[in-house]
């Protein structure tokens, strides 16, 4: 007796997608179920290696495609894991996987729009819906006896008993059009997205046979052959590897459709041996400022299949690394633990690290266009990697580029410093969430003046580490709202000569008394009456604000020092009103902390003390 069962209500949403999708590259549904089959296999290959139960089980792992072309089915079969009852329910009756659930929660109702989200994504064993309009599922779990049918129409399955000679799994779709009842294409859409899956796929082929002696005719004959190269490409000698064949197997792990910006194999000889083969995508994975991302590296121990799900492998900064570990001298049942402790995965892992850094530095060098493509897409995540303090932040000093006040487009750390004056002690920038204020900044004069360059940090990631670099190549990195800087810059001693405006600075520091910590006279300032500066050892404006969001906001205060310019006009005149400083005194503050995008107290304050001011200008 069948069982009948409604899907999930995110699996409905879904399968409304596949059916009514405009997704013109449909014939992706073939490499996700050849890559189901291939997971299929990993898992039991893995178990008949480490579990008892399992070694007795005798069998050859192989992939079998079917075509019928009465009936228009194609049909897939594994003789891999398998699925028992409650499995067939679980997997393919809603929806567990978070990839999955990140592409649900994009879809728009824009048929057009949804559909391209489809390739991005890769979305498994239900984008064969889009070719078939039923589908049958046999299948039977290694080392139990009941096998089952799934079958559904898209719209309700349901699940009845069934017979099948070994484990493993069968999917029969019943095509929807032709189109994939024929050979030829279904070869050339293996070859083109599984040609390097570890396992074998056979299918019947008819070849042509030439006349035999005596014979005047050739013939046709169906034979059952392989039709993928099925060898682990890592393994594989660079020399007898094409770019093509790099770009397939990204492709079928990646579940990308483009090409990858870069790959890169090694292979590991001596002390400890190991394969590893890495690709930096050329577009950004959906999840890649998600907690729960996906890791993109598979681990492999003696070509066995172990895990894909081992966020540890890479540190976190280069999370959208994809590709394959492959390790000679581990054990197979290795576990989280050994993963973490384990003296071998480290310098595996190191040694990892170590080569995408230097080949993304290489890339720098040689095609910087082509890194800056790279860098667009992952150089915020890349500076992640600076927070803390790794071995690789010298690798990660000479990768990160920033804007810069006096060049257009992005520049080095490295080509700052080749630009750097004669004298200029430090690198200099400036920090905030606008780069169109942090260019007008009063804090920016005297370097302006100076022809001094000044890195513009404009994004998040920059305010939370770059207070932790210190220096980059032996040169201090210092932010121009520091106040310590001053004489650095070369900032003239008689520029910041306050003898004319002692009784004002005395008189704002006592009026401004609780919202500054000091009032002093500055010389970095050229048209500006005042800035804002933080103490050395103070966070600035646009790390407190980090700090707030990181949900730290019960920091007490931190109150800037406000800097004034004693050669300038309105401080002077002050010198010889001093009524007149209670009127100015908070504005000067507001205002020069607008200056620096700081928000202010009491904008209504502020417009009724200016309006005042107005009217006695008037
Ligand atoms: P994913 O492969 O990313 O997990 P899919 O939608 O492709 O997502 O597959 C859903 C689940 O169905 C798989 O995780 C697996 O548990 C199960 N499954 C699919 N095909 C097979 C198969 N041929 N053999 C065993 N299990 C399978
Ligand atoms: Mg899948």
């Amino acid at each position: 007796m069948a069982e009948k069962f409604e899907f999930q209500t995110e699996v409905n949403d879904l399968l409304n997608l596949m059916i009514h999708s405009l997704y013109s590259n449909k014939e992706i549904f073939l490499r996700e179920l050849v890559s189901n089959a291939s997971d299929a296999l990993d898992k039991l290959n893995y178990l008949s290696l480490t579990d008892e139960a399992y070694k007795a089980l005798n069998y050859v792992p192989r992939i079998d495609l079917a075509i019928d072309k009465d009936a228009k089915t194609l049909s897939i079969s594994d003789n891999g894991i398998g699925m028992s009852h409650d499995e067939l329910i679980e997997n393919l009756g809603t929806i567990a996987r978070s990839g999955t659930k990140g592409f649900i929660s994009k879809l728009s109702g824009d048929a057009k729009k949804d559909s391209s989200l489809i390739g991005q994504f890769g979305v498994g064993f239900y984008s064969a819906f889009m070719v078939a309009d039923k589908i049958e599922v046999i299948s039977r779990k290694a080392l139990e006896k009941d096998a089952y049918k799934w079958t559904s129409d898209a719209k309700s399955y349901e699940i009845a008993p069934a017979t099948r000679q070994d484990h493993g799994t069968t999917i029969i779709l019943h095509l929807k059009d032709d189109e994939f009842a024929d050979e030829w294409r279904v070869e050339s859409i293996i070859k083109k997205y599984s040609n390097h899956i570890p396992y074998p796929i056979f299918m019947d082929k008819t070849e042509y046979v030439p006349p035999k002696d005596g014979e005047k005719e050739g013939s046709y004959e169906s034979k059952n052959i392989q039709i993928n190269k099925a060898n682990a490409i890592w393994r594989v000698a660079k020399s007898q590897l094409k770019a093509e064949d790099y770009n397939e197997f990204y492709k079928q792990i990646s579940h990308d459709s483009h090409d990858p910006l870069l790959y890169i194999h090694t292979k590991a000889e001596g002390k400890i041996e190991y394969n590893t083969l890495f690709y930096v995508p050329s577009t950004e994975p959906f999840d890649l400022f998600r907690v729960d991302y996906q890791s993109g590296v598979k681990l492999y121990v003696k070509r066995v299949f172990i895990t894909d799900d081992a966020k540890e492998l890479l540190p976190s900064y280069l999370r959208f690394i994809k590709g394959v570990i492959d390790v000679e001298d581990l054990p197979l049942n290795v576990s989280r633990e050994i993963l973490q402790e384990n003296a071998i995965m480290k310098s595996v892992k190191e040694a990892s690290v170590k080569k995408i850094l230097s080949e993304l530095g290489k890339l720098k060098q040689s095609d910087k266009d082509k890194y800056l493509e790279f860098y667009k897409l992952f150089g915020k995540v890349l500076k992640e990697g600076l927070y803390g303090w790794g071995g690789e932040k010298e690798s990660l000093l000479d990768l990160v580029m920033f804007k810069s006040t006096t060049r257009d487009g992005l520049i080095s750390l490295k080509e700052y410093k080749d630009a750097m004056k004669e004298g200029q002690k430090s690198i200099y920038y400036i920090s905030g969430n606008n780069e169109k204020m942090l260019k007008s900044s009063p804090l920016l004069e005297s370097f302006k003046k100076d022809g001094i360059e000044v890195l513009i940090m404009d994004e998040e990631i920059d305010t939370i580490v770059m207070p932790m670099v210190n220096e980059y190549d032996k040169t201090p990195i210092k932010s121009v709202s520091s106040a310590d800087i001053d004489e650095e810059i070369g900032v003239k001693e008689e520029s910041a000569d306050d003898s004319k405006i002692t009784k004002t600075i005395i008189k704002l520091k006592e009026i401004l008394k609780d919202e500054v910590k000091d009032v002093r006279a500055t010389g970095r300032l050229s048209d500006s009456a005042a800035c804002i500066v933080y103490d050395k050892n103070d966070p600035d404006y646009a790390m407190q604000q980090m700090l707030k969001q990181m949900g730290q906001g019960d920091l007490p205060p931190i109150k800037p020092i406000l800097e004034v310019n004693p050669q300038h006009e309105l401080l002077i005149k002050l010198e010889s009103n001093e009524a007149a400083i209670y009127d100015v005194a908070e504005v000067l503050l507001d205002l020069a902390k607008l200056n620096e995008g700081i928000s202010i107290k009491n904008p209504s304050e502020l417009s009724k003390k200016i309006t005042k001011l107005m009217l006695k200008a008037l």
